[in-house]
């Protein structure tokens, strides 16, 4: 088997394998950019793995030329800079003994032991600088048949790192068979260990929702989330029974994804905090909870708080009450959006000013609302 892939035959791509191969040593891409250049997918990040022992990657990379930062030299990680190209070099690795949360590693020999320490078999595919697959544990039928299945015995790889329970429904919402379910044994030891979620930090717990959120359709993982009681510990008072229908919504009249959006139909408690939320994040959702909570009318909503925050209530609430959503509302959040309030102080000078000036505007504000943010200048100042 042999990937081709634009990444894979860049000039940086090239250059940085061959740095490895003339220094004598192993070098294989492996982990995401395998896995979906397999899948013909988008790739996030180069991985690449190798027996090169960090120090040593430090030396050729900085020998050849190349910017090189060690960015993880506690798990065997450098990050080298080629053009504007970052690849994660890391040293091939077994994990020996774990704290619960992060394993003690020690440095390996082989692409077999490397592949063990990694979370799923799908996870675990490498490729040479010429895309030639190396499968040392058998994780393409996996990827092929979409099974997103635990390296080992799930509950022991799981009670090494809860983060792997987070990962587990992130990337069975973005590589699994809904037919199919997720992998019975894996569900269960998540299930087992949930608890350990809560000892996971907010920002980490914050960054596996996100990308598990921008999935096509993360509905089947984030029931599987509830129901095994994971849920409960990443986002409590969630609740996922609207989300099948928002993303169906969502596919039916072309919205992209918008991990917002989605986050905003589950609701729960203290979302920003659980979540650890952005600032400009926070201030999204929010202001579409406000536009919910209030009914704001849709022009208005857009005009107050913009386009997305103002769509994605619309379907939001369209979700949570099973309705269809209302073309003619989002034209009017659209509309809302782009309007602006046609009178200005100037307009009103020198006959008002002061608090009375501000009285004024507001109240000739509230008129143009009134009107559906229709009426004119000449009209208000009537
Ligand atoms: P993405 O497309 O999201 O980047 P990815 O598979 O590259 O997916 P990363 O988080 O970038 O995921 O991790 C790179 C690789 O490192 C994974 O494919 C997996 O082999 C390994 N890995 C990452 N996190 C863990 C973990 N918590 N436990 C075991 N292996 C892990
Ligand atoms: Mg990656």
């Amino acid at each position: 088997m042999k990937i081709s892939a634009d990444w894979l035959n860049t000039p940086a791509s090239i250059a940085v394998m061959q740095m490895l191969e003339r220094a004598r040593k192993q070098a294989y891409f492996v982990g995401g950019c395998v896995r979906n250049a397999l899948l013909d997918q988008p790739v996030n990040d180069l991985d690449i793995a190798t027996n090169a022992p960090p120090q040593e990657v430090l030396k050729i990379a900085r020998d050849a030329g190349f910017k090189a930062i060690p960015t993880g030299l506690e798990h065997g990680t450098i990050t080298v800079i080629h053009g504007n190209t970052a690849f994660e070099i890391t040293t091939y690795r077994r994990d020996v003994e774990t704290d619960g949360r992060r394993a003690v590693v020690a440095f390996a020999d082989t692409i077999t032991e490397d592949a063990q320490r990694r979370d799923f078999t799908m996870n675990a595919l490498y490729a040479d600088a010429r895309g030639q697959v190396f499968d040392p544990l058998g994780g393409l039928p996996d990827l092929l048949a979409q099974r997103v299945r635990f390296i080992g015995d799930a509950t022991q790889r799981i009670a090494e790192d809860h983060l792997r329970i987070l990962r587990f429904f992130r990337f069975y919402a973005w590589y699994g068979d809904p037919k199919n379910g997720l992998d019975a044994e894996g569900l269960a030891a998540c299930a087992s260990g949930a608890p350990g979620v809560a000892a996971l930090s907010k920002e980490r717990i914050g960054a596996e929702m996100r990308k598990l959120l921008s999935a096509r359709d993360p509905a089947p993982a984030t029931a599987a989330m509830a129901q095994s009681g994971v849920l409960l510990h990443v986002l409590p008072g969630a609740d996922t029974r609207a989300l099948p229908v928002l993303v169906h919504l969502e596919q039916q009249h072309n919205f992209p994804v918008h991990w917002l959006r989605r986050l905003l139909v589950l609701g729960g408690e203290d979302v920003q905090k659980n979540l650890r939320l952005s600032n400009s994040e926070a201030k999204t959702l929010d202001a579409s909870r406000r536009i919910m909570e209030a009914g704001i009318p849709p022009a208005k909503a857009g005009y107050l708080f913009g386009q997305e925050p103002a769509q994605n209530a619309a379907l939001a609430m369209a979700a949570l009450l099973s309705n269809d959503i209302s073309l003619q509302d989002i034209a009017e959040i659209k509309r809302g959006a782009r309007a602006e309030f046609p009178v200005s102080a100037r307009d009103l000078m020198p006959e008002f000013t002061g608090k009375k000036l501000g009285d004024r505007l507001k109240e000739l504000q509230k008129e143009w609302f009134n009107s559906g943010l229709t009426a004119g200048k000449d009209k208000l100042l009537d």
